[in-house]
């Protein structure tokens, strides 16, 4: 799937003028005037549509021969009631001639053989020119990938669940689709948001903890139709010992950016409207608001440690607050830029992981591994105007994304330089530069080369976490170089 620049029509009646036998020189100032004005009329036109949709994915749980076993933490964790509605929500883009889909699912994972079902099952019958698939990474959810079923031998994945999930996000896109109206967009980052709650529980301590939002205002109304935000953190607030279905620290966001900052009866600010869809960043290394981690609810003005729905309110609100403040305060900048290509490159990882291997042979993850012990997975770009959105399949460590990555003594591979240099951000050249993690894939983590640890000596005196869920150390070079070639080519 290439994309297509709105540009191109103006090159072409160029390039048309130049062939003719008019004398170039003569006709060059006419030629740049009315290019200019071409180009001009172009853009004017050149309007982004967008729709917004939401299906509910929430499981039933209420037959004791199908047990719900949620994913995230050890096994056999059984889901025993739900307290808010997990969601597969889809925004459809268009300019009037392309279009394509981001879809976010409340699930710890989504992956890619999984993400081509739902493709195929919409993508030509709605001529769509891609299809985006998220998931939040909720730990508070049901097990899409297979490792937290009853036990080690058995699948945590619920099959009936599965294909409820495929089903409604093909529905949410298809009510996106529908939904499509000319719409102004807005784009927003807001640097280092709740900081405070955020532990980095392995150095070296790089961050994603920027929010880069995009507001969709319908053109016809003036009315918010929905925000697209992002920000990097583990959903697990409730952590591990949690029955209950929610999509955590996100339920609360997403609420907070909609209806407002709400306790009890009393509305303490007021919110955007419209649906409010959440991806998660680069979390690898991890990001997460830890069991002990303190975390301020600033109206209650009261520290809470002990994971508690009032603890993911208080992270979800905090962020959806400062998103709220952001647009009250006039920090958006209106995309005007009518760009509006996408380029995605599959390529084959190897899984070198002796645990995923086994769990693949037990139908344990419900994955084929290709000849070799190889996986077939995708990175991509998204060129929304001014703004860059590049998709990753997986958990990536934060300094691949910002810079940072350091060559530790005790590396296995006793590299003494980064090998995934430069970071990504330093060469995508958008306005503003989001990465969407767990997109299209969930392959775990991405781990710089140079920070790859599981043999003693031990990097930083510590063994680290993170290498047992990762597909292997030649991931993140192949990822970060497939980035990189993507970035490089686009116009
Ligand atoms: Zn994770």
């Amino acid at each position: 799937m290439f994309g297509s620049s709105v540009k191109r029509p103006v090159w072409q009646m160029l390039q048309g003028l130049l062939k003719s036998n008019i004398t170039r020189a003569a006709l060059l100032p006419i030629l740049m005037a009315s290019v200019f004005e071409v180009q001009k009329a172009y853009a004017n036109a050149t309007t982004f549509s967008a729709g917004f949709a939401k299906e509910n994915i929430n499981p039933t749980i209420d037959d004791p021969k199908r047990p719900i076993w949620i994913a995230g933490f050890g096994q056999k964790r059984q889901a025993k009631s739900i307290h808010d509605p997990l969601w597969a929500r889809a925004i459809a883009l268009s300019n009037g001639s392309k279009k394509g889909v981001i879809v976010s699912l409340d699930a710890i994972g989504f992956m890619h053989n999984d993400i081509i079902d739902v493709r195929n099952a919409v993508q030509k019958q709605l001529q769509l020119d891609f299809v985006i698939i998220s998931s939040t990474h909720n730990h508070e959810a049901p097990d899409l990938i297979g490792i937290w079923g009853p036990s080690l031998l058995k699948t945590g994945v619920d099959s009936r669940y599965l294909a409820l999930v495929k089903e409604r996000s093909v529905q949410a896109i298809r009510d996106a689709v529908a939904a499509l109206e000319p719409v102004q967009i807005h784009r927003m980052e807001l640097p280092n948001v709740c900081a405070d709650v955020l532990v980095d529980t392995r150095l070296p301590q790089v961050f994603d903890s920027n929010v880069r939002a995009l507001r969709f205002v319908a053109r016809a109304n003036r009315q918010t139709l929905g925000t697209l935000v992002t920000w990097a953190n583990h959903p697990e607030v409730l952590w591990n010992a949690n029955t209950a279905i929610t999509s955590d620290f996100v339920h609360y966001l997403r609420e907070g950016i909609e209806t407002g900052i709400r306790y009890g009866d009393n509305t303490l600010k007021a919110g955007l409207g419209g649906t409010a869809v959440f991806i998660n960043g680069a979390v690898g290394g991890l990001m997460t608001t830890l069991d002990t981690t303190p975390v301020l609810d600033t109206v209650l003005n009261e520290t809470l440690l002990t994971p508690s729905f009032e603890k993911a309110r208080a992270v979800g609100y905090r962020v959806a607050e400062a998103v709220i403040d952001g647009v009250n305060a006039g920090s958006e900048t209106e995309i005007t830029d009518p760009t509006f290509n996408w380029s995605f490159k599959s390529l084959l990882l190897p899984v070198d992981n002796l645990k995923f291997r086994a769990a693949a042979m037990l139908r344990v993850i419900r994955r084929q591994f290709e000849v070799g012990f190889r996986t077939r997975s995708e990175v991509g770009l998204l060129q929304l105007g001014d703004t860059w959105i590049g998709t990753i399949p997986g958990e990536l460590y934060p300094e691949i994304a910002n810079g940072g990555i350091e060559a530790p003594a005790g590396n296995d591979f006793k590299l003494t330089a980064p090998v995934e240099v430069p970071h990504l951000r330093s060469v995508m050249r958008g306005q503003m530069n989001m990465l969407l993690g767990l997109t299209n894939d969930q392959i775990g983590y991405i781990i710089p080369r140079s920070q790859w640890d599981e043999k003693e000596p031990y990097t930083y005196n510590d063994k680290p976490y993170g290498e047992e869920n990762s597909l292997g150390p030649k991931t993140a070079p192949l990822i970060h170089r497939a980035l990189i070639d993507l970035f490089s080519e686009a116009q």
